[in-house]
């Protein structure tokens, strides 16, 4: 078969991509005058832009392309999926075999009594779903106060009325008339940016309380559930401190509030285990999939949830669901992504050889004058910005100027490092070889000399 090439020149490709492509969280008319970067190929960890740039991908793609790109399995899987049978609904009393064995091999990876699968088509519709859900249990018990989801300031699941909602994000609050009725959010445990002259162990208490005075404060009576990235991503990957989910877990058995672990970008290896909640010690009730759960192959996510909420939810008709649950093709290529991250063993490649190859290279960035905490669980990490790393002062500019301009020199030397505010954060494909880590790792040294010399020659050095 032919390549799919690009016979447009990129300025061109540029200028109808203004003219009719509107781009999510972008400024439409900035991006318009400065054209968006074509990306026409990957393979493996690299991207190739139009103008024949090889760049290192240390984003998998939205933190998504686990396996990295290229994998042939998932194309010919795919095909024979879309030939055999491309789409048939699970609504009307019926069921096919891609939906079926995806929901049998979640359950048997998910920990615990973690054994029924709700599809959805993303992470967003997935949290959606899950709103409802745990509503409806309560609602199902006779309960049907307990209609308050409590989340976190700075927590991030998805952009969909429901989930933009439970996220705490003020940009997405601010447009659209979010949050949605009964939402609660407290404080996330960033130590590092609110932690203050507490000990990251105090902090970690303090912050896990605070789930507590909420539900004292609304009312137990009150609570349905409480939901939580197990290591936040697309806050800045803020990594708790070690007291945070022991505490968190002691209060939601406490008031017997449900538990959901977000492990959107946590789950299938980024953190070295299944799951995030694995690697964190969490006992969750439900868990939001998407992402790693295809590598991005395809659109699919879902809620897996523990056998008493199913039971419960099982009992009455639940008047929810997407065309797309259980996709079979997204299905089958999930299920053949998964064998292969089984076969291959690559949650022991992120445990035993990216992972502690990255930390080392990683944590070894706190040596430039830039940066100050370097944090890193499994295969997702940051580094915090600072004008003064003592103080952890935050830049005078605007939060996330230092950040973006970061992000740019990234990209001109060929990475991809997002930034989150003035934290630059990387979550590369699991499959990641040690000699690419190097590589990631040099430019993102020289990305941060080239910030610190603009810096420098702007007087943008300056702590607020
Ligand atoms: C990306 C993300 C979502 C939303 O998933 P979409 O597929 O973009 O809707 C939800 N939760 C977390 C933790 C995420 O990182």
């Amino acid at each position: 078969m032919p390549a799919i090439t690009n016979h447009m020149p990129t300025a061109e490709l540029q200028a109808l991509d203004a003219a009719h492509h509107m781009h999510p969280f972008t400024t439409g008319a900035d991006l318009a005058k400065k054209g968006a970067r074509v990306i026409t190929r990957a393979k493996g960890v690299t991207l190739t832009d139009s103008e024949g740039n090889q760049i290192l991908d240390g984003m998998a793609g939205l933190w998504c392309v686990n396996l990295g790109y290229g994998r042939e399995e998932l194309a010919e899987v795919a095909a024979r999926q879309i030939r055999e049978l491309p789409f048939y609904n699970t609504f009307f009393q019926t069921t096919h075999v891609p939906a079926i064995a995806l929901a049998s091999k979640l359950a048997e990876l998910a920990p615990g009594d973690l054994n029924h699968v709700f599809y959805a088509g993303s992470g967003s519709e997935a949290n959606d779903t899950n709103i409802r859900m745990v509503r409806t249990y309560w609602a199902e018990k006779g309960k049907a106060t307990k209609s308050i989801l409590i989340a976190r300031w700075n927590g991030y699941h998805g952009s969909s009325m429901g989930s933009g909602s439970l996220g705490g994000m003020t940009g997405i609050h601010s447009q659209g008339g979010l949050p949605i009725p009964d939402i609660h959010h407290i404080g996330q445990p960033d130590w590092w940016a609110e932690g203050g002259d507490m000990t990251p162990e105090e902090f970690g208490l303090m912050r896990a309380r605070e789930l507590e005075t909420a539900i004292e404060h609304l009312g137990a009576n009150r609570v349905a559930a409480f939901i939580a990235e197990p290591i936040q991503g697309a806050g800045g990957v803020i990594v708790p401190p070690s007291t945070y989910w022991p505490e968190i877990q002691r209060i939601c058995d406490k008031h017997e509030i449900l538990l959901i672990a977000d492990e959107v970008i946590t789950g299938f290896g980024r953190t070295g285990n299944w799951f995030g909640s694995q690697t964190l010690d969490i006992r969750p009730h439900i868990m939001t999939v998407a992402k790693g759960l295809s590598s991005g192959y395809q659109p699919i996510g879902a809620s897996i949830v523990c056998d008493e909420v199913a039971e419960v939810i099982a009992g009455t008709e639940f008047n929810h669901g997407y065309t797309y649950c259980g996709h079979p093709v997204a299905a089958a290529v999930a299920l053949e992504n998964l064998r292969i991250l089984e076969e291959e063993n690559i949650l022991a490649h992120v445990r035993d050889v990216a992972g502690p190859h990255l930390k080392a290279k990683w944590e070894a960035l706190t040596d430039h004058p830039l940066v100050g905490e370097a944090r890193i669980v499994g295969l997702m990490g940051s580094i915090a910005l600072t004008p003064h790393k003592e103080s952890r002062a935050k830049f005078a500019s605007d939060s996330g100027t230092v950040g973006l301009m970061c992000r740019e020199r990234c990209f001109a030397n060929n990475l991809v490092m997002r930034h989150v505010g003035d934290r630059m954060v990387i979550s590369p494909p699991l499959v990641i070889r040690p000699e690419e880590i190097d590589t990631l790792a040099e430019r993102a040294r020289k990305a941060l000399d080239e910030t610190y010399a603009a810096l420098k020659a702007q007087d943008m050095l300056k702590a607020a």
